[in-house]
């Protein structure tokens, strides 16, 4: 009986009850492994040991390039730089004599960790500051820059070793145990990695972590949920190089020795090849990345010499054609392929989640910041004469306009005549050539989106800007971000899960409220776009704004779906929000909006109540005359 065709004698686990969970399956492995550790051949745990030192560096490209969606090449000088701190601190006479007074000699190795992290850390985050700011194909073409002149500088600096290196690098001594086997560290190492994938799991479980997976969706997105990009980028910079760091470390302590060589470009391209291969934006993938990667390179500098009869790297010509291989075959990496086949038998036990669903309700202990909302009536949002010019398009044309607290205004005109434009204009997005926006009483020149969203401002974006692979909660949790506060380090130790708790529970509302409670844990993507134009609504009202600004919230959605989405911005303005919102859809805005302005080519023709605008000549010279026959389209 072949495999594939027994599925109906099979008998299938039922739906939502898998036999393993992934912690169960987990902890079986991790006890598998320290079960057989002290049994395992020499050789064996040699290569484990080199998996576990690769996965470590890897789980942080992992990070960085799959999730946070920055590719880095140059990782193995850091490495390099942990390894190289230890080996000097405890080896050279000058930091013998600097520290020996002070560091019992058993301890050097510690002070060499130290040491290692803080080089690494300030470098990091220098090489962070300088080259994140570059975007496209310019960021990884200056890793490579900087990951081969420090590999050369390594190389290059006596009191180093140079191209030697340095010996006589001693064994870790941990509560007086010396590990200088393989046997021995490998155990450190192992355990570093695990402890190392727990806090990142964690990390990308939190506010923070959506905050990190943004990123990749995009700079605009992020920032107008309050996340200060540039310095998430940095931060998640140094943490990769950081546990590059200590994979270093533990390699020096490992090997005894270090030189240059195993801190080149090659390697790097290797460390970043594990984490692509294995599952870019997984983190078990790192683990499996550089589990295929460390045997395949094992076995191919066993086979290719013989099979081509001289030696050389050739195993690297295999990795690219395996690279490209697996990129056009797996572009997710192996990983999500992996827990696909395997899904009948390990997945998240379905009715685990509803209890977590239903848990926050129960153990609210944290409050979320709250914001006071303005008196209805309150001027909210004042835009003064504000012009952009694309080049020599007059995009916006000295537009003024208001937002009260408590009103529906709405922004109509036809394509091209310059509204979304307004609203990158009004929310931070992008500068306006001339004019001034006050937000709340402030002025805002030059100030970022998220100024804007921490000033009580939440939007919508015209094409919708979601994490389509995240589910709708996590994506409507983003939203709520400046209303929480716990950072990375809180997050990787779990000591955030109250105000998780109350972060989910806060989404979860928004999402009963805007009736998408039956979708609160699907993927985002995989609702329809009217419905991913109603989860972005959620998110921005998961900020608690007081302005909410929305660009065409009603395209793509059906009638009864219009008429709930007119209901629930009622109910919003009675709350005493001030709504701005473009919209093509005439019955919709006519019905709902208490002033509209019109824009053509960019300037303001018309302002006034629903009816006055509908009477004003312009305006239906503007629609009638046009090519975008909205308003004659409607009537019909
Ligand atoms: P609307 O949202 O009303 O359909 P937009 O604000 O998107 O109109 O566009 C107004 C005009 O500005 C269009 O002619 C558009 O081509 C132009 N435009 C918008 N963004 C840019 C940009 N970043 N660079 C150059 N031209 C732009
Ligand atoms: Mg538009």
């Amino acid at each position: 009986m072949s495999a594939s065709s027994n599925n109906i004698a099979a008998p299938a686990p039922p739906e939502g009850k898998p036999l393993v969970t992934p912690r169960q399956l987990t902890l079986v492995c991790v006890v598998l492994l320290a079960l057989a550790w002290g049994f395992l051949p020499e050789f064996t745990v040699s290569v484990l040991s080199n998996i576990g030192l690769y996965a470590l560096v890897a789980a942080g490209l992992v990070m960085l390039t799959g999730v946070g969606g920055m590719t880095s090449f140059g990782q193995a000088a850091f490495v390099g730089m942990g390894a190289y701190a230890t080996a000097w601190i405890c080896t050279s006479p000058t930091a013998a004599a600097w520290l020996g007074g002070i560091v019992a000699p058993g301890l050097l190795p510690w002070a060499g960790l130290l040491l290692g992290l803080l080089f690494t850390f300030v470098l990091a985050w220098m090489l962070g500051a300088v080259t994140l700011k570059l975007s496209g194909h310019y960021l990884p073409l200056c890793t490579i820059a900087w990951g081969l002149s420090l590999y050369y500088l390594l190389g290059n600096m006596d009191f180093l070793g140079g191209q030697t290196g340095i010996t006589g690098v001693p064994p870790l001594v941990i509560a007086g145990v010396s590990l200088a086997t393989p046997r021995a560290l490998g155990v450190v190492i192992w355990a570093v990695l695990l402890l190392a994938l727990w806090a990142l799991h964690n990390l990308l479980d939190s506010r923070e972590g959506r905050a990190i997976r943004a990123l990749k969706g995009g700079r605009l997105m992020a920032e107008s949920m309050g996340v200060d990009t540039a310095r998430h980028r940095i931060k998640l910079f140094v943490l990769a190089a950081l546990l590059a760091a200590v994979s270093g470390w533990l390699y020096a302590h490992l090997q005894r020795f270090v030189n240059p060589t195993p801190f080149n470009l090659n390697i790097g391209i290797e460390l970043l090849f594990m984490a692509v291969v294995g599952g870019a934006g997984h983190l078990w993938g790192a683990v499996l990345g550089a589990a295929l990667i460390t045997l395949l390179k094992e076995k191919l500098q066993d086979i290719l010499p013989s099979l081509l009869g001289s030696s050389g790297n050739f195993e690297v010509i295999v990795f690219g054609l395996l690279m490209l291989f697996v990129l056009q075959r797996f572009s997710d990496g192996l990983w999500p392929t992996l827990a696909r086949i395997t899904r009948r038998w390990v997945r998240e036990d379905s009715t685990a989640k509803a209890s977590t669903a239903a848990a926050p309700a129960k153990a609210l202990t944290v409050q979320l910041a709250q914001r006071t909302l303005p008196a209805t009536g309150e001027l909210l949002l004042q835009a003064s004469n504000v012009s952009k010019r694309f080049g020599g398009l007059v995009a916006n044309n000295e537009i003024s306009m208001t937002l009260k607290a408590g009103e529906i205004h709405a922004l109509i005109g036809p394509n091209g005549a310059g509204k979304s434009t307004f609203f990158n204009m009004i929310s931070g997005v992008d500068d306006p050539t001339s004019g001034e926006v006050k937000l709340a009483g402030q002025p805002m020149a030059a100030k970022p989106s998220r100024a804007f969203a921490a000033l009580g401002l939440g939007r919508t974006f015209q094409h919708v800007r979601l994490l389509g692979q995240r589910s709708v909660v996590e994506n409507v949790a983003l939203g709520a971000h400046l209303r929480a506060k716990r950072g990375w380090l809180a997050a990787m130790l779990r000591l955030d899960r109250a105000e998780e708790a109350a972060l989910m529970a806060e989404a979860r509302k928004q999402i009963e409220r805007c009736g998408l409670g039956a979708h609160a844990d699907t993927p985002a993507a995989s609702l329809s776009l009217g419905q991913q134009r109603v989860v972005e609504i959620a998110r921005a009202l998961a900020g608690q704004p007081s302005v909410l600004l929305l660009d065409e919230p009603a395209a793509g959605l059906r009638h009864l779906e219009k008429r709930a989405l007119s209901v629930l911005l009622s109910q919003l303005r009675a709350e005493g929000l001030g709504i701005l919102v473009v919209e093509h859809d005439m019955e919709f805005v006519m019905n709902l909006a208490d002033r509209i302005t019109v824009l053509e080519f960019g300037t303001v023709i018309a302002t006034g109540t629903p009816a006055e605008v509908q009477a004003n000549p312009r305006v239906l010279e503007a629609y009638l005359g046009g090519a975008d026959d909205e308003l004659l389209e409607d009537a019909r």
